[in-house]
């Protein structure tokens, strides 16, 4: 499933088809949400958010398209005139006189007034988005520290979206192997200082697979294994994830995989040594 960072560049590509424009046409797939097409067309997209790994593409008379992509919808944008060349079932189409933005495969569409968003099932349920709402790292330390989230596992507690909104199995895996925390281990465990930095690393690894368009690895990291020969992009994004039995760029040991919760958690046992009273 795409995270916040691909949504988020999802959501730039419509808004760069869409924002500022008329619509001249919106179609949509599904019976129930044909009463609103006549209400969209004729109005101008003002914005395109996102809110954890939903897309909200906002219209100037307070109505909004409310799209949660999950594992198979897909954004297409042409220009006028161009249809998209997949064999995918299109779900919603909004069209202006330069541009057309196309979803296909994603069936948790539905338009809602402004108002109605908090009281929306799923948005009502998020966290802060790190790159929407951009909490600071202080935030994200007192969130950690609360009640309700400080005996939770960090494994299970970053892919809760109610906690923060964007972060997904890539991103826990290399945010845990810098922060150099152990999956089991929960906030109660650790000190102010790893919890801190943790934090810092929450924030700075989301932003900076956006802004590299998924390459996760710091920098330095990706310079020194590029000048080593590794020029596929898969060979230097991430240093954990999805590479079981491979050697850690950081100490050299085999990234592990351990099955939690019906997922695949990617750790390094050099890096993350694992809590004394836990066996994994
Ligand atoms: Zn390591």
């Amino acid at each position: 499933m795409p995270e916040g960072p691909e949504i988020r560049l999802a959501a730039d590509k419509v808004a760069a088809a869409l924002v500022g424009h008329e619509i001249t046409r919106v179609a949509f797939a599904f019976d129930r949400l044909r009463k609103f097409e006549s209400r969209l067309c004729g109005r101008r997209v003002i914005d395109v958010r996102t809110r954890g790994k939903a897309m909200l593409t906002c219209f100037d008379n307070d109505w909004v398209i409310y799209s949660h992509n999950q594992l198979y919808g897909r954004w297409f944008t042409c220009r006028q005139g161009v249809i998209p060349d997949t064999r995918r079932q299109l779900r919603a189409e909004i069209h202006n006189r330069k541009n057309s933005a196309f979803l296909y495969s994603a069936s948790d569409i539905d338009v809602l007034h402004h108002d109605e968003l908090d009281q929306h099932p799923f948005l009502s349920r998020l966290g802060p988005d790190i790159l929407s709402d951009k909490p600071d790292a202080r935030l994200i330390l007192e969130r950690m520290l609360a009640p309700q989230f400080h005996n939770r596992q960090l494994a299970g507690l970053l892919l809760d979206q109610s906690f923060l909104a964007g972060l997904g199995n890539y991103l826990r895996a290399e945010i845990l192997t810098l922060a150099r925390l152990h999956p089991s281990r929960r906030p109660v465990d650790c000190s102010r200082e790893q919890l801190q930095k943790l934090a810092r690393l929450i924030i700075r690894t989301t932003h900076r697979s956006y802004r590299t368009r998924g390459i996760v690895n710091p920098p330095g990291l990706v310079r020194q294994l590029r000048s080593q020969g590794k020029s596929a992009r898969a060979e230097y994004r991430f240093n954990s994830y999805g590479r079981e039995g491979e050697p850690c760029h950081y100490c050299g040991e085999r990234i592990r995989c351990a099955n939690a919760g019906g997922r695949k958690m990617y750790f390094c046992p050099g890096c993350q040594p694992a809590p004394e009273r836990v066996e994994v």
